[in-house]
């Protein structure tokens, strides 16, 4: 199967920075570290996994990394969707899935708005379970 340029394997820049978590406890030896720059390529990484029967697993920064994680996953590093966009009269935020809830609050209080972040302002806001109500 020819491999997609959105993976890649170990040996790679890519592997080595989307196998490092910012929890450096966890040890993540995945079969593939995949880099979406767009919601297309995303698409196009899930597609490839289902057909080499892969899980996917989206790794914004590794904040709440935990576990092993092995060679029939996939993780995919967000930290490059870092779209942003605050609409002030609806006191809503759209971030994508590699945005930080500092950038996101920093952001927001222009407006005197506040997301209800966790303490770390280098989380991502997606992966973070206080982020669904506030910013999504
Ligand atoms: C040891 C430890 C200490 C912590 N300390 C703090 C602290 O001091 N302050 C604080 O505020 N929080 C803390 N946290 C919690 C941490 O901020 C949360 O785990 C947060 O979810 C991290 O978000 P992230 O996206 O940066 O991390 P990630 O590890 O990248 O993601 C966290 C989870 O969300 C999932 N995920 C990420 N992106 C997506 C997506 N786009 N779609 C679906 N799922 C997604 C990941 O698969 C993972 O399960 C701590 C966690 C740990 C394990």
């Amino acid at each position: 199967m020819t491999q997609s340029p959105l993976l890649f394997s170990p040996g790679t820049g890519e592997y080595a920075h989307g196998t490092s978590p910012l929890s450096s406890s966890a040890e993540q030896h995945p079969g593939f570290v995949a880099v979406p720059r767009t919601a297309a390529d995303v698409g196009e990484i899930v597609t490839e996994a289902a057909a080499r029967g892969l899980v996917v697993m989206p790794q914004a920064t590794g904040h709440g990394a935990s576990g092993a994680v092995d060679e029939k996953t996939i993780i995919v590093d967000t930290s490059s969707l870092d779209d942003l966009h605050i609409d002030a009269e609806s006191r809503t935020a759209s971030a994508g899935a590699g945005q930080t809830w500092g950038t996101v609050n920093a952001q927001a209080e222009r407006y005197g708005l506040l997301g209800l972040a966790g303490s770390a302002p280098s989380a991502r806001s997606p992966g973070s379970p206080s982020a669904a109500g506030s910013a999504g």
